[in-house]
């Protein structure tokens, strides 16, 4: 039975959430690629970690493979925007494939990273995720130098030569506390620990971190959309638990939001992931509001107008014009 709600129901929505500059240029880069080549357009993995996103291009004609060896010869492949190892781009050029690299442009500064560190012979400690498709790409940058540190738990058992000689760089989408947590304890173990140049966890996962910590301060339940293999829309449910929320739940879709969830709440907050379609979120608005949580207000924590540029396969035009 319902607990009744004592003052009104309101709706605080977190800003920024949804789609990155990265996501958005590989969403484009598979819709252009289908534009200017025709169907079927192969991708490897999933271009963005988002259900709806890759149905609707299925749709469209493109074709997601986890392997460029299921590609037949002389096709369009995309990379997706987690990146890939130097290997499956040697892989990709074996079977005369062409292809179109929709890394995120900060994904490509984390391989960087691990090359110039690598060579100057720093060990690397990248802290992500294990079997992560973007940890996968930024190890086979450096595989001889780098160590996943999968979480602070891994910290005590780490095996490096040189102490002296090592350097952290991270997956784009983590918990900044987490992460932060964790080069903490890696300190500890290595003084002499260097840091990357800048941040590697992303602007649009830091902001998003951001946004619905200041949220969950103040609302019972948090519910987050995206999907369950994306790495930045599961630290979101983890920073609004964190932060505040008795309760935060993920859903792809707003038929999964469960009755019993609104059980007494006053304020639901609501977020999405940086790979999420904001019609994504406007119909969990729909629903919340035919449940009685019309009243909405945004709750701002930064502005974001970052753009990138096409894959450069993309910006040539149809005679090989840059
Ligand atoms: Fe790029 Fe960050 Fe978006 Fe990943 S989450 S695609 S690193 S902007």
């Amino acid at each position: 039975k319902d607990t009744p709600v004592t003052g009104s129901k309101r709706v605080l929505l977190a800003a920024p959430r949804g789609y990155c500059a990265g996501v958005d240029r590989a969403v484009i880069a598979v819709e252009k690629a289908l534009e200017r080549f025709g169907a079927p357009v192969y991708v490897r993995k999933q271009i963005v970690h988002n259900i709806h996103v890759v149905s609707t291009l299925e749709k469209k004609g493109a074709i997601f493979v986890d392997d460029v060896a299921e590609v037949p010869q002389g096709s369009h492949i995309v990379f997706s925007a987690h990146g890939v190892s130097p290997a499956v781009v040697q892989g990709a050029a074996d079977r005369q494939l062409d292809a179109i690299d929709a890394t995120c442009p900060l994904v490509t500064k984390v391989h960087r990273e691990a090359v110039r560190f690598a060579k100057q012979d720093f060990e690397i400690l990248l802290i992500g995720h294990h079997g992560h498709e973007e940890v996968e790409g930024t190890m086979g940058h450096a595989p001889e130098r780098t160590t996943l540190v999968n979480s602070p738990a891994d910290v005590p058992n780490i095996v490096v030569n040189n102490p002296d000689h090592v350097v952290w760089l991270s997956q784009t989408t983590l918990s900044v506390d987490e992460t932060m947590e964790t080069v903490r304890l890696l300190r500890q173990r290595f003084p002499n620990l260097q840091d990357p140049p800048s941040d590697d966890i992303c602007y649009a996962t830091t902001n998003r971190q951001v946004a619905i910590r200041k949220v969950a301060a103040e609302a019972e339940l948090v519910i987050v959309v995206g999907s369950s293999n994306s790495s930045n829309t599961m630290r979101l449910v983890d920073v609004a638990l964190e932060y505040g929320a008795k309760a935060a739940y993920r859903v792809d879709y707003a038929s999964e939001i469960q009755q019993e969830w609104l059980d007494g709440v006053a304020t639901v907050g609501v977020t999405s992931g940086a790979s999420v379609p904001e019609v994504l979120v406007q119909e969990v608005l729909d629903d919340l509001a035919d449940a009685g949580y019309g009243d909405v207000s945004q709750v701002v924590t930064a502005e974001e107008d970052l753009m990138f540029s096409l894959p450069k396969e993309l910006r040539k035009d149809a005679d090989g014009n840059a």
